[in-house]
């Protein structure tokens, strides 16, 4: 989609391009995702939501955000891990079916950056409840475009096996 006055960007067409048909070999379809903010200051969720707007329009690319985890491919992570949020988390994570794999965005997902120890971090890290994480994001908040680039990235090294 192209809005009036706002040309689009040929580097997210590139990524885009790309996405869309490394998606379609590996899937068959598009690919589902679905966010779980487990604690952020807002900026890495918006960066996130941003990729939905007329602007981005990742569906277009085969990408698409889900409700319910029973339908997602993918779990997106941002934010720092709360403790209010340690659970609904491992949930989620559990409610998704086989084979998943976990994306984590932001500095703070991993070592609480700008967080620190603040009393409100669980003791447990995201990567000690979702099993591992797959693909982290770097970026405080990482861009929309540094995230689809990133996920292309990823994508194009995935075995066969687990495509
Ligand atoms: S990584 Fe930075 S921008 Fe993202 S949620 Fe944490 S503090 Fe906010």
């Amino acid at each position: 989609m192209t809005l009036p006055g706002i040309p689009p960007c040929p580097e997210i067409e590139g990524v885009g391009r790309e996405l869309k048909k490394t998606i379609l070999s590996l899937y068959g379809r598009s690919l589902h995702l679905r966010e779980v903010d487990t604690g952020s200051c807002g900026a890495c969720e918006s960066e996130i939501v941003a990729l939905s707007n007329p602007i981005y329009d990742i569906q277009r690319f085969g990408i698409d955000f889900v409700a319910s985890p029973r339908h997602a491919d993918a779990l997106v992570v941002t934010g720092v891990l709360s403790r209010n949020m340690a659970l609904a988390l491992k949930k989620t994570y559990d409610a998704m079916p086989g084979p998943k794999f976990v994306i984590t965005v932001g500095d703070c997902t991993m070592d609480g950056g700008v967080f620190g120890a603040s009393y409100y971090r669980a003791r447990q890290g995201i990567q000690d409840i979702v099993g591992g994480v797959v693909l982290h994001i770097p970026g405080c908040p990482p861009s929309p475009e540094q995230v689809l680039s990133a996920l292309l990235g990823f994508l194009k090294t995935r075995p066969p096996k687990e495509r």
